[in-house]
């Protein structure tokens, strides 16, 4: 296949610079080696859209956070993504924290971020009850806020997709085709891509993608984050994202309301060697909930129904890398995107697109960056059981009955939600794609009551055999054999 570009990753930033060029006459393709976009880091994270005032005000990173940060409003309602602007409060407990408190205030109005304030005691528990009354200092960035992280790479991807973009699952790239010192495409497993422009934004593997050519090595280390995730009853818990007073390595393990209204906590931060081991621990997920409950004392173990791990790819430059190979024409790397890769991903896209164009005038390629005239800005909003009253559903079921069948009782999600689901742009194609997209399996239950209708929906939409559904892409079938099948194997005996 040939194309004007290829991006190697499904992460939000690879969707993110899909869609953006998508705007353009080019044709775009996708790469990604799961049954899904969104299966990095960007499926496992705290779903935070940080205010910026973090890193160091001559980072990329920090630039690009602040730049994007207003953009989300927008973004996340013509995508039809949750989105919450519920502002974060950074939390000292001693005069050393103060410090860097107000080092963090500085730092961001540098940056130009409006309305930070270093709160008082009184006016922190007045912000938040539960918060550990021996906190005596907080920095309030009203500009924070959360959002679905995979909600909105799916959704990226869709509008890409929408807007002429193809989208690869399945796809893994396993080199490059070079000539001459200048990119020409990738082989993968399903065959060999060629394009004029290769895009690397492979998340924590963008370092393995780079150091195809002889760039300045871009080198990683890892670090783990774990999570537990609690029942409804505790999204009203706190009412702002509270991070602890950050470490050298870490902002912390946070406390905060989801968008769809659990509470979250974590991430803590291990060393690992393994891009590929997303195991939790029980000494990990302990140093979570202690962690936790300095700030806010009252948490309890009761009602975790979840628990994950993701992991971020720290650059030895720690900071963002996007920028055109040095050694490698054609070839684009978007390297090193560690948080807050979430909070960054729409500048990372313009970005993206800058250095294209200037690229693309010094090596005069084929390519036609004109604006296409027809791009589609918006996707069509969800019908969704939880956000409708009860009168518009009535409507719904009335066009079409499967939306008047409940699927998942915690969550509420109805079998016409799923099918719109396996049907949209990007389809869901494994029961966790279309847990990412509906919310099956997320509640209370975690798919007790509802994994076996969604396998059979899935089942039967994709016209494939029970059999043949997984969890999560290839090797993860949940079914073995029909149970009939099974005992008459057995008593004929057969080796099962
Ligand atoms: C624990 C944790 C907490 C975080 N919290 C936040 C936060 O609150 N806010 C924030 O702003 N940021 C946060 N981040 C950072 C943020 O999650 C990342 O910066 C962001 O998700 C990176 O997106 P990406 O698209 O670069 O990478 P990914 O999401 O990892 O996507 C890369 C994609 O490339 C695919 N891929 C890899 N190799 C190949 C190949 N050879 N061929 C084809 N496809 C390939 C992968 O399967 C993957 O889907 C956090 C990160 C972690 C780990």
């Amino acid at each position: 296949m040939k194309c004007d570009i290829l991006i190697i990753g499904g992460g939000v930033v690879g969707t993110a610079i899909a869609r953006e060029l998508s705007r353009y006459n080019l044709e775009i393709v996708l790469l990604e080696k799961e049954d899904d976009v969104a299966m990095g880091s960007s499926k496992a994270n705290s779903g935070i859209v940080h205010a910026g005032y973090n890193s160091p005000a001559d980072t990329l990173k920090a630039r690009l956070n602040v730049k994007a940060n207003p953009q989300f409003d927008k973004l996340c309602a013509d995508l039809d993504v949750p989105f919450k602007r519920i502002g974060s409060l950074v939390i000292a407990f001693n005069e050393d924290e103060l410090k860097q408190l107000k080092w963090e205030k500085e730092n961001g109005e540098k940056l130009g971020i409006k309305g930070l304030k270093i709160l008082s005691r009184d006016e922190l528990l007045e912000k938040e009850p539960n918060l550990n009354p021996k906190a005596k200092y907080g920095l309030y960035a009203p500009s924070a806020g959360i959002v679905s992280s995979y909600e909105l790479t799916i959704a990226l991807a869709d509008n890409a997709v929408i807007n002429g973009g193809k989208v690869m699952l399945e796809t893994e790239v396993r080199d490059i085709i070079e000539e001459k010192g200048r990119i020409q495409g990738v082989k993968t497993n399903t065959g060999d891509f060629y394009a004029s422009y290769v895009i690397n934004a492979a998340g924590l593997f963008a370092d393995e993608i780079a150091n195809y050519s002889n760039d300045t090595k871009i080198e990683y280390s890892l670090r783990k984050g774990e999570y537990h995730l609690y029942d409804k009853n505790w999204g009203n818990f706190v009412t702002h994202i509270l991070f602890p007073t950050p470490s050298k390595v870490s902002k912390g393990i946070l406390i905060t309301p989801t968008v769809h209204g659990n509470l979250m906590i974590g991430p803590n931060a291990e060393e690992t060697k393994d891009k590929k081991d997303l195991s939790t621990s029980k000494v990990a997920l302990n140093e979570v909930f202690e962690s936790a409950k300095k700030l806010v004392p009252d948490l309890k173990r009761l009602d975790i129904i979840n628990s994950f791990s993701g992991i971020r790819a720290k650059e030895k430059s720690n900071d963002f890398i996007i920028a055109a190979s040095k050694g490698l024409e054609g070839l684009i790397n978007v390297a090193g995107i560690q948080s807050p890769g979430l909070s960054a991903a729409p500048a990372i896209a313009e970005m993206l697109l800058d250095i294209l164009h200037e690229y693309n005038h010094e090596l005069k390629r084929d390519i036609d960056l004109s604006f296409k005239k027809n791009f589609k800005e918006t996707l069509t909003p969800k019908k969704r059981l939880y956000r409708t009253d009860y009168y518009n559903w009535q409507e719904i079921i009335a066009e079409n009955p499967d939306f008047a069948e409940i699927v998942c009782r915690c969550e509420k999600v109805s079998k016409g939600e799923i099918i719109h689901a396996i049907n949209r742009p990007v389809p869901a194609t494994s029961i966790d794609a279309v847990k990412r997209r509906t919310r099956t399996g997320t509640g209370r239950c975690q798919g007790g009551f509802c994994q076996p209708r969604v396998l059979e929906i899935l089942a039967k939409e994709l016209n494939i055999s029970p059999l043949k559904v997984s969890k999560k892409g290839k090797g993860s079938c949940l079914l073995f054999a029909r149970t009939k099948e099974m005992l008459l194997s057995k008593m004929a005996g057969e080796k099962l």
